[in-house]
């Protein structure tokens, strides 16, 4: 597969066209971000690591019978995924509040929430990302409610299977999130699955292994982000 020219530069990955029009590669740098972009660093090694813990959840999703545009990991730092065209959302699965929810509802953090709640958030960095309703969503056009039923729908079969991958490396996933593009008109799981994006906890304790270390300056990151993925090659035996 030859890489051909960048398509997309994103705040910490960047997606490359291919000899293949259907087949793009994303590939992770060593940046990180938090606060809208406003914290932001250079961590060597951090892409790398992204790039085996995305890889092996999506593959684990496959496995479980959960698709999405992963093909395989061709280096070091990139994935071979499916071309899809991004649909402006961010899904945000939450099994115990924390983050936004507490700040937003002044809830404490570590209550159980059952069932997952599913928000949707705007992908739209000159408004802040805000939270959607469903009649935001058809009002803005943005999904049709058939594909909006879709994501949900994926979006807790992830959380099923994550769960369960996760508690066997002895974390809990308390929340994270998802992207979703269209592929030949389907709904298809984008993006990427990992510390950056999942809040995930020691089992019963609020010791986070994730971003919120580099986002709340509560411990070395990457130290974090190698136990995560020691923790999950551990079940792969
Ligand atoms: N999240 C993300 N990208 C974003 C916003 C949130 O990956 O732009 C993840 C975040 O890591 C967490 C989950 O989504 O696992 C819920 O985040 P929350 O809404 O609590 O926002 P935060 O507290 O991170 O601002």
């Amino acid at each position: 597969m030859i890489k051909q020219k960048m398509l997309h530069e994103g705040k910490v990955k960047s997606i490359w066209t291919t000899d293949d029009p259907e087949i793009c590669i994303a590939e992770f740098s060593d940046r990180i971000t938090a606060g809208d972009g406003l914290k932001k660093a250079e961590l060597p090694g951090k892409g790398v690591l992204l790039n085996k813990i995305s890889s092996l959840l999506f593959a684990r999703l496959a496995a479980a019978g959960v698709p999405s545009h992963f093909i395989w990991a061709i280096d070091d730092s990139s994935m071979l995924v499916k071309k899809a065209q991004l649909l402006p959302l961010e899904v945000v699965v939450r099994n115990r509040t924390a983050g936004s929810i507490c700040r937003r509802l002044g809830l404490a953090p570590n209550l159980v929430i059952e069932p997952p709640l599913v928000e949707f958030y705007w992908k739209n960095d000159a408004f802040h990302d805000p939270l959607l309703t469903r009649e935001h969503i058809a009002m803005l056009n943005l999904v049709s409610d058939e594909q909006y039923a879709e994501i949900v729908k994926q979006a807790l079969a992830v959380n099923q299977v994550l769960t369960k991958v996760f508690a066997q490396a002895g974390l809990d996933l308390a929340d994270f999130k998802l992207e979703f593009g269209l592929s030949q008109g389907q709904v298809l799981l984008i993006d990427e699955i990992s510390p950056d994006s999942c809040r995930l906890w020691l089992a019963g304790t609020t010791q986070g292994l994730d971003k919120d270390r580099f986002r709340n300056d509560t411990g070395d990151v990457l130290e974090g982000y190698r136990e995560v993925l020691k923790r999950l090659l551990a079940t792969e035996k």
